[in-house]
């Protein structure tokens, strides 16, 4: 009895061990969290639709899209190819992805891995590449020391330009096939050409250093730059909870006081920006792009993050002698100045030349190097001399073109009819050179009218 007793009582003291319940996907872990190379979330999601042997495109229109909000297109990617870099940005795009992702793969913070975090400080505007940017000796060590293949956030900034590890330009064009990649696109794979499915690490017999026309000066800004960038989301997880646009206006202003006596003009003037502009900074009206702030830092010699957190210092002195690019806007390009009796002269021989086929103006334009709206205005009658000349060849080309189809038609048929089968339209397409000229009406009429004619022949030769 006592024995019962016991046992009664150890069932009693025995407890559901609990589990954490299964995600939908696998729970890969984000990359470098915390460092300069934190992993982008764009690239979070190619390394998650790699681990279930998926493409991203089919990952995000099967898993991600149904569990995020419609708006932006949601998860399908056809509707936001334009602007997927957004994904990784400060907006609610790349915050509803994180989210989805969170629920479905179990991890959390994901939105580290976007800029949402200092959505306050960095306005939207040239803020992220337009296309895909990789360091391709970064991907080659990576392979050799089996590291995992990643793509840190920082390679999507516009602001940086170089790789921090190796001072190399960052890649934007595949040396395999010379194209562009989407930031995220159907085929995205780490490590791998979105167009070609190509290795993008650095292929034997590449050159490091791809910087060759860079003076010291300018390389020493980029890499600067590309530093100042990477410490501030290596700060991301440690970052204060409300990072607001009013404490970078104040860090202005401090910057004024140290540099300056507070003299704001002549803040501008040291930083040879418009006055008005840092005004609006000082006050909190205007935000600079990330690229012009990283740029005002690098002449203060204050790394961003010191400058937003005011990190004190006695003195500031604005050092403009290292700038390489000016701040000021960039002036416009001066109007070039044409030889214009050579271009009438060049536009003559071009319009008197009997080339064949002759070129459309965009092509001249090209051939001269000059914009075709540009040679348009110059010399309007010549140029409309030109296309019309393109125009005519153009139009008796086609039709020419719809008449051997008719006459291959023609023989298409008569063939057909010769070997005992029904002329039809598909048969007819099979044997003509050009079947796609069918959808004219002209060639597709050929059909129906030898059609009459070889009956009215063979009428013809059953009466005789
Ligand atoms: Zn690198
Ligand atoms: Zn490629």
């Amino acid at each position: 009895m006592k024995l019962l007793h016991q046992n009664h009582q150890l069932h009693q003291d025995l407890v559901l061990p609990s589990y954490p319940s299964r995600s939908r996907l696998f729970c890969i872990k984000p990359i470098g969290i915390g460092t300069q190379l934190t992993e982008s979330l764009i690239g979070f999601t190619t390394r998650l639709s790699e681990a279930h042997c998926l493409p991203s495109g089919v990952l995000m229109e099967r898993e991600v899209a149904p569990t995020i909000a419609k708006i932006h297109g949601g998860g399908n990617l056809h509707k936001i190819y334009d602007h997927t870099a957004a994904l990784n940005g400060t907006g609610v795009m790349a915050l509803s992805l994180a989210s989805a992702l969170e629920k479905l793969s179990g991890q959390i913070n994901l939105h580290l891995l976007t800029l949402a975090p200092w959505s306050e400080l960095m306005p939207s505007r040239r803020l992220l590449r337009r296309n895909r940017a990789w360091c391709s000796f970064c991907y080659e060590t990576w392979r050799i020391t089996e590291h995992i293949i990643y793509e840190p956030l920082l390679w999507s900034l516009d602001a940086v330009k170089v790789c921090p590890l190796h001072h190399c330009l960052l890649c934007e064009t595949c040396s395999h096939c010379h194209q562009k990649n989407l930031p995220l696109a159907w085929h995205s794979r780490p490590g791998y050409c979105s167009k070609c499915h190509d290795w993008l690490g650095l292929q034997p017999g590449n050159s490091v250093n791809n910087l060759k026309n860079c003076t010291e000066d300018e390389l020493r800004e980029l890499a600067w730059i590309t530093n100042s960038v990477g410490d501030l989301l290596a700060s991301t997880p440690s970052l204060p909870l409300s990072f607001t646009k009013e404490i970078l206006a104040q860090a202005f202003r401090v910057h004024v006081n140290l540099a300056s006596n507070g003299n704001v003009a002549e803040f501008a003037r040291q930083l040879q920006l418009p006055r008005n502009t840092v005004w609006l900074w000082c006050n909190g009206k205007n935000l600079p792009q990330l690229d012009t702030l990283v740029q005002v830092c690098y002449r203060l010699d204050r790394s961003l993050i010191e400058f937003i957190t005011q990190e004190p210092k006695q003195s500031i002195h604005v050092n403009v002698t290292n700038a390489t690019t000016p701040l000021k806007s960039k002036p416009k390009a001066k109007a070039r100045v044409f030889n214009m009796e050579n271009l009438e002269q060049q536009l003559e021989a071009i319009l008197l030349n009997h080339q064949c086929p002759p070129p459309p103006l965009a092509e001249v334009a090209r051939q001269l190097e000059i914009n075709e709206k540009t040679l348009f205005r110059l010399f309007a009658e010549m140029c409309r001399a030109i296309s019309a000349k393109y125009d005519k060849f153009q139009k008796a080309l086609y039709y020419q073109r719809i008449e051997q189809s008719r006459e291959e038609v023609r023989q298409a048929v008569i063939k057909l009819y010769n070997e005992g089968l029904y002329p039809s339209e598909e048969r007819v397409s099979q044997l003509v050179s050009r079947p796609g000229y069918l959808r004219y009406k002209q060639v597709r009429a050929a059909i129906e009218e030898t059609k009459l004619e070889f009956s009215i022949q063979r009428i013809d030769s059953s009466t005789i």
